[in-house]
């Protein structure tokens, strides 16, 4: 994605950097500056900021790596102003496993937190750099630092405003006691009210970062509960009782031309390429549009190589389709019957589903 930068990767997760972090440092050399003191303070208030983006680094790695022991993997980390987030493939449903995932981040600040509090116990005692801006011992001031932002990062995350870790946590622990969908609307709920207190303090007290993390959480918490009932309604269904039969697919050895042809006479967005009858891959309209403009009109189309959507069976559970789908990287998924295709799965013909069911008040299920 070109919208964030690539850093590095550990263990094949690759840590990335959104634009909007220059946002950050912008701030920062602006308002350093502009409460009149000189460079060598910016310097040091980026350095600060490494130091925690550093620690929050670390914090997702700890969501990574516990989900990565269950068998969860992750896509990537990627550093946002606000914070980090770590793109779990799917969140396990197991509640327990949600929670010590969930846990293992704002456990890893925990052990900082005792890590750098024993080394400044080992050389200074209980003497406490304030202000890391007062100059003095740089391991001191590090060890300072290192603590209190921590222990700030292991509390704030431990706040119960789902979708953040704390909210997390509330949902799993209510979630061995009642079905998810009620656990994650109750969380979802709670989330809402410290959204809103969060962006009314960030508004009267002047932080604009608690304004953005209010508004983060306001819409995280109403999508993962939209997304955790529509899953609940999908749950059980087959998804041979809701793939599409009707659908647009063509032969590996047609050419762009004809592709191209066929999609302006009515063409969906998503082509199902076949060879000989069996399923190769998925072409999207934009990979037809790309291959006309560099000339390729005559190529054929296994030429531009079909992307392997994975093949779901007929009697697989739409709900855990669904997660599949809303995870973004795929618009459709074909239902194969052995080596039969059968139909294709996609979120709009999903939603189509549950608004029939609705209409008809749930019958035929
Ligand atoms: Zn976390």
């Amino acid at each position: 994605m070109a919208s964030a930068l690539r850093l590095f990767s550990f263990r094949d997760i690759q840590v990335r950097v959104h634009w909007t972090f220059l946002l950050l440092i912008g701030w920062i050399v602006f308002s350093v500056l502009s409460g009149g003191q000189g460079f060598r303070e910016v310097l040091v208030g980026i350095v600060l900021v490494l130091v925690v983006f550093t620690c929050v680094v670390l914090h997702e790695f700890g969501h990574a790596l516990t989900a990565r022991h269950f068998g969860v993997n992750t896509r990537n980390i990627t550093l946002y102003p606000i914070g980090g987030v770590a793109s779990l493939e799917r969140m396990p449903e197991e509640p327990k496993q949600e929670f010590l995932i969930t846990l293992a981040g704002p456990l890893v600040n925990l052990a900082i937190v005792l890590l750098a509090g024993t080394v400044h116990l080992l050389l200074a005692g209980l003497r406490f750099v304030q202000d890391p801006f007062e100059g003095g011992p740089m391991l001191l001031t590090l060890s300072s630092f290192l603590i209190v932002v921590n222990a700030m990062l292991f509390l704030f995350n431990l706040i119960p405003a789902f979708p953040m870790d704390g909210g997390r946590i509330l949902r799993s622990l209510l979630a061995m006691a009642m079905p998810r969908t009620r656990a994650t609307r109750i969380a979802a709920n709670i989330g809402r009210l410290f959204a809103l207190g969060f962006m009314a303090y960030g508004l009267f007290n002047g932080q604009p970062f608690l304004v953005l993390i209010g508004v983060f959480v306001l819409l995280a918490a109403s999508g993962e509960a939209r997304l955790v009932s529509t899953q609940a309604a999908l749950h059980g269904i087959p998804a041979s009782r809701v793939m599409r039969t009707l659908f647009w697919r063509m032969d590996a050895g047609a050419t762009v031309q004809q592709a191209v042809d066929e999609l302006l006479a009515g063409g969906d967005k998503d082509l199902i390429v076949q060879d000989r009858g069996a399923y190769l891959g998925v072409l999207h309209e934009s990979d037809l549009m790309k291959a006309l403009q560099e000339g390729r009109a005559q190529a054929r189309l296994s030429d531009l190589r079909p992307k392997a959507a994975p093949p779901v069976k007929p009697d697989a559970d739409i709900g855990q389709v669904y997660l599949q789908l809303m995870q973004g990287k795929w618009n459709i998924l074909p239902v194969l019957d052995g080596e039969r295709l059968a139909g294709i799965v996609e979120l709009e013909n999903l939603s189509e589903f549950i608004q029939v069911r609705e209409a008809t008040g749930g019958a035929g299920s």
